[in-house]
């Protein structure tokens, strides 16, 4: 099947013997024993739970992969992928990464013996360069945020391998509908699901899928040790949201390249990032390993004032962080959602001081691109 029917057509509550077509939210912690030495198939919520096992299958299978996990945040499952590790082993990053996973990756890490470095993911020759025998985990996005820079994930793969190290996939800005990174030889791939597959802003969740029985043992260990699972309702939201995935990024996706044309021609912008772009740097490389541009786009404008100024006037886009839901947001980066990564970090990076990010929604095109260009005029 392709999916915008595997998106629906899922068995939504196995074993349910009333045979309900929307999954209930099993809301208990803990389930009768029949025996006071053997256990069925679900004992206690945290160890596991019968609606957060129905999206912890659908999502393995939109990224087709084999086991799925779903965690109360995109950071709880960043953080359960980083357990992958040892104590004296280290994770080589791209430089465009979220600010929270720097954060965590800077700040939490180092104190457990983890040690993270960045470099440019783009630039393979010099990223290869970083790897030492200690390096264990590769960790990037494609494409990035906020830049939209696209990374191959099919040599990054390949390098990984070559140095005994995995691959970890943030695939939050392409959503399992347009990339499979597993597909393109990545060993891990994590969502934070709060963002396109919730897609309304209404939960905040995580997910981690691979396809190797050795790697979800230790993934499932984590999850059920540390106890930071998606709680029952959060799953059923999640899997609800899921069902339109492709709906909504197909309109999403179309209005942000009407949007990108619009920008990229107009006289108060200065340089647009959507791989959607035929102009683009990484249209090519995003053509050859994702199904579209998605629906995150940047841009400069050459004045901090009017980046200000664009994010405050608009009214459809409203002045929000995070990205994909079914609404239209607006941020600035730099003040914003990167106001959390280290200083020092912040240096090394050239992120615009005038960039905006925008998520496109599902709202009319007209009427977003009146709602920019009378916000771009409004400056004077
Ligand atoms: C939002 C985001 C995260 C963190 O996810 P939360 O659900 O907010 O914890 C991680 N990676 C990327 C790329 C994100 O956009």
């Amino acid at each position: 099947m392709k999916i915008a029917s595997r998106l629906v057509s899922f068995d939504p509550a196995p074993g349910d013997r009333f045979r309900p077509i929307s999954t209930p939210i099993y809301q208990t912690a803990t389930f009768e024993q029949e025996f006071s030495d053997q256990f069925g198939d679900y004992d206690y919520s945290r160890s596991g739970n019968p609606t957060r096992a129905v999206v912890e299958k659908q999502i393995a299978s939109l990224e087709n992969g084999t086991h799925g996990y779903c965690f109360s945040s995109g950071m709880a499952a960043i953080t359960t992928a980083t357990k992958l590790l040892q104590n004296g082993e280290e994770i080589l990053a791209d430089n465009d990464l979220y600010g929270g996973t720097c954060r965590l990756f800077t700040k939490v890490l180092k104190r457990t013996g983890i040690s993270a470095k960045y470099a440019d993911a783009c630039d393979l020759e010099n990223f290869e360069r970083q790897i030492t025998p200690k390096t264990k985990l590769i960790y990037v996005e494609s494409p990035t945020n906020p830049l939209l820079r696209v990374v191959d994930l099919r040599k990054l793969a390949a390098m990984a391998h070559a140095h005994d190290a995995l691959l970890c996939v943030d695939n939050s800005t392409m959503s399992p509908y347009l990339q499979n990174p597993l597909d393109l030889g990545a060993d891990v791939v994590l969502h934070s699901g709060t963002k396109f597959l919730g897609g309304h802003h209404d939960v905040t969740a995580g997910s981690i899928v691979v396809k190797d029985k050795a790697l979800a043992e230790q993934i499932y260990f984590v999850q059920n040790a540390e106890g930071n699972a998606l709680a029952p309702f959060d799953c059923y939201l999640l899997l609800r949201g899921m069902k339109t995935l492709k709906l909504r990024l197909d309109c999403q996706q179309k209005n942000a390249q009407a949007i990108a044309e619009y920008l990229d021609q107009h006289k108060s912008i200065q340089r647009v990032f959507y791989p959607g772009l035929k102009n683009d740097r990484g249209y090519e490389l995003q053509r050859s390993q994702a199904r579209g541009a998605g629906a995150v786009l940047s841009f400069t404008t050459g004045s901090v004032a009017l980046s200000k100024a664009i994010a405050e006037n608009a009214r459809l886009f409203r002045i929000t962080v995070s990205f994909g839901s079914v609404n239209s947001s607006i941020s600035v980066p730099g003040n914003m959602s990167h106001a959390s990564v280290p200083v020092e970090l912040m240096a090394q990076r050239d992120l615009p001081k005038d960039l905006v990010r925008i998520s496109v929604g599902i709202e009319d095109e007209e009427d977003l691109l009146a709602d920019l260009d009378r916000a771009i005029l409004s400056f004077r």
